[in-house]
């Protein structure tokens, strides 16, 4: 509906310059053309206020045609930036509109789910594996409720300015690790690669990396096989410590690479969009990647599946 009003309004505005156009045009012949008439033919000055008469006729039309196209030139340019804002705005709505579904979406189920588990170990008696199963099944619904809560805080105390990074030197080495052994725990039928080097410290705010380093493994998990690999790498070059999640999945297409790392951008393929999400994982990882003055990127893995590189640069450099 938007976009119709535009159109008219820009057709209405081309055309009102147009037809402004043409009528002045008329109006500058037919004064000319009038004040010849007026001229007398025996008039010995005829032949000189005859060609003043056609040289400023001349001038009026170069004035008309000057400030016309400036006027069109200004409209158009005026207009390319209107759309351009109004399609960004409505691109932005549709996301946000599918953020809303999906959010629904990411906390009713986990919190139906914990809550139907939590009911039937209070109601029956189960054998102590059965139970044991539940209370696995439910930790891991929290822990997801858990992830998206953080996403959502965060993002927005990071973009209102309002979040204040504790920044320390820690172990990243070893957070990494405690996350992977999180998700060993969580996803054992999964198969792991993990080439973590030890003793590798950075000065960073330990909860944004931890919800870093989650949300690029979580998307390693939701977005390949369950039989595919995982690997996950740390390691230190002259000043730079890079981190990199490789996985089997689909992978990112080309045009798509810089794209995923916008708000609430999700990839509209048909096969990783039946995996849940809210757009808000990668966008929440750029942030706090450059918060801590690294870079973010992703490249093609080998054979299939995409490598999410982090890279950060420290000050001091570990004895190898
Ligand atoms: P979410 O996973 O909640 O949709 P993200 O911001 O984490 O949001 O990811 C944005 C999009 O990038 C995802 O919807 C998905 O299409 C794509 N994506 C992210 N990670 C991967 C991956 N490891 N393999 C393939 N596609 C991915």
């Amino acid at each position: 509906m938007a976009s119709i009003t535009y159109w008219l309004l820009l057709a209405y505005i081309v055309v009102a310059l147009v037809w402004w156009f043409i009528a002045l045009q008329r109006q500058n012949h037919q004064m000319a053309n009038y004040k010849i008439s007026e001229l007398k033919m025996d008039d010995p000055a005829f032949q000189s206020k005859y060609m003043e008469i056609v040289d400023e006729k001349r001038r009026h039309d170069f004035r008309n045609i000057g400030e016309g196209s400036i006027f069109l030139v200004v409209i158009l340019i005026a207009s390319i930036f209107v759309y351009q804002a109004v399609r960004r705005q409505i691109r932005l709505q549709h996301q946000q509109e599918n953020f809303m579904m999906a959010i629904t979406h990411e906390l009713k189920t986990p919190i139906a789910i914990a809550k139907l588990n939590l009911e039937t170990l209070l109601k029956y008696s189960l054998s102590e594996e059965k139970k044991q199963k539940m209370l696995q099944a439910t930790l891991q619904e929290t822990n997801r409720l858990n992830t998206l809560a953080s996403n959502i805080l965060v993002s927005s105390q990071l973009e209102g300015g309002r979040y204040r990074t504790a920044k320390e030197e820690l172990d990243l080495s070893d957070l990494i690790k405690t996350a992977i052994n999180d998700f060993k725990n969580r996803f054992p039928e999964r198969l792991w690669q993990c080439d973590i080097e030890p003793e590798i410290d950075i000065n960073g705010d330990p909860l944004l990396l931890q919800i870093l380093v989650n949300n690029l493994i979580e998307n390693a998990i939701k977005y390949s096989p369950k039989e595919s690999l995982i690997t996950c790498k740390l390691f230190q070059k002259n000043k730079t410590v890079q981190f990199q999640v490789i996985d089997e999945g689909p992978g990112i297409p080309e045009d798509e690479k810089k794209r995923i790392f916008e708000k609430f951008y999700r990839i509209g393929n048909e096969t990783t969009r039946t995996a849940k999400g809210t757009g808000l994982g990668l966008y929440l990882c750029k942030k706090i990647v450059e918060d801590h003055n690294g870079h973010i990127r992703v490249a093609d893995n080998l054979n299939r599946g995409s490598n999410f590189m982090v890279s950060f640069t420290v000050k001091h450099t570990h004895e190898q």
